[in-house]
């Protein structure tokens, strides 16, 4: 009597580890979210243990039966169609009556999108909050998004592709333009991870294809920026003709500093450019 919960791979078939494929043989039962993408999976390891369906249409009324089978003394798998199940897939309902009736659950884990994102995003990863799918509702998507605001841990969302643009034009709007990473179609043949800001990536994704998982810093966590890149930028964005308050609000915005210190340093940049062409348009 066992309940393993079995991480599948995210897009690169080999991310599945040894131990899950022996699980998966030697089952009575694999609990699947779609018994055909799971069969894919099974038959190209010549795999060939029964399957039942446990999708979030199901998942209540299912579980029981699934915990009786369990308790009558058989083995499960639980399954979903790609990563770790329970993480925003189906499981939970079936885990939980499991543990009511002290089956044993164990998991067997390996690959979700999350932590894959996270092992490669180059921002915080000591502290990090998984927040999942947004609302598609703009107001609520908005609202979810104010209550993060203070939050100083690292954001990892997962996207529709759909939506992915106006995610990130709202999560910069609401969390202000903080240094984020998408990673899109991670582990897949046209696998892309783009760095930026939140408003430079809503820019840069017209391309709206594929799985998204958005990490954003967290409050504060912004990476600290030197006074000579601040310098630099400064001087570039002068030189474009930008007025010296605009200039140092884009800063302030996008490096997390306080605009009254970066207001000096623009006037302090400006004044070197020489007089005529101090760009502080005051
Ligand atoms: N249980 C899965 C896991 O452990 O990652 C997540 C399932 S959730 C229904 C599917 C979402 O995960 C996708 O819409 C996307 O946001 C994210 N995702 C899954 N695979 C991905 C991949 N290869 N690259 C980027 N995001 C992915």
């Amino acid at each position: 009597m066992m309940l393993y919960v079995v991480a599948t791979p995210i897009g690169n078939l080999e991310d599945i580890t040894l131990r899950a494929l022996r699980v998966l043989r030697e089952v009575d039962l694999v609990a699947a979210e779609d018994t055909r993408h799971t069969r894919k999976l099974l038959e190209r390891h010549d795999i060939h243990t029964p399957l039942t369906s446990y999708h979030e249409h199901n998942e209540r009324t299912k579980a029981p039966t699934l915990v009786r089978r369990l308790e009558a003394g058989e083995d499960i798998a639980l399954v979903s169609d790609a990563g770790t199940p329970t993480i925003s897939d189906p499981g939970y309902h079936l885990i939980r009556a499991a543990a009511e009736k002290s089956v044993p659950v164990t998991p067997v884990p390996g690959a979700s999108a999350a932590t894959a994102a996270l092992s490669v995003c180059g921002l915080a990863t000591d502290r990090f909050v998984f927040q999942g799918f947004l609302p598609g509702r703009r107001n609520r998507r908005r609202e979810m998004l104010r209550q993060l605001q203070g939050d100083d841990r690292t954001m990892v969302f997962y996207e529709a592709p759909h939506r992915i643009r106006e995610s990130l034009a709202d999560m910069h709007e609401v969390l202000g333009d903080r240094a984020a990473v998408v990673g899109r179609e991670l582990t897949k043949v046209h696998e892309e991870l783009l760095r930026g800001t939140l408003s430079q990536l809503a820019g840069e994704l017209d391309q709206q294809r594929g799985e998204f998982v958005v990490v954003v810093a967290g409050r504060g966590d912004a990476p600290a920026v030197d006074e000579e890149s601040l310098r630099t930028e400064i001087t570039r964005l002068l030189k474009r003709g930008q007025k010296a308050n605009d200039v140092a609000k884009l800063m302030a915005d996008s490096h997390h500093v306080a605009k009254r210190d970066v207001y000096k340093l623009v006037l302090e940049v400006a004044k070197g450019q020489g007089p005529g062409d101090d760009g502080s348009g005051i």
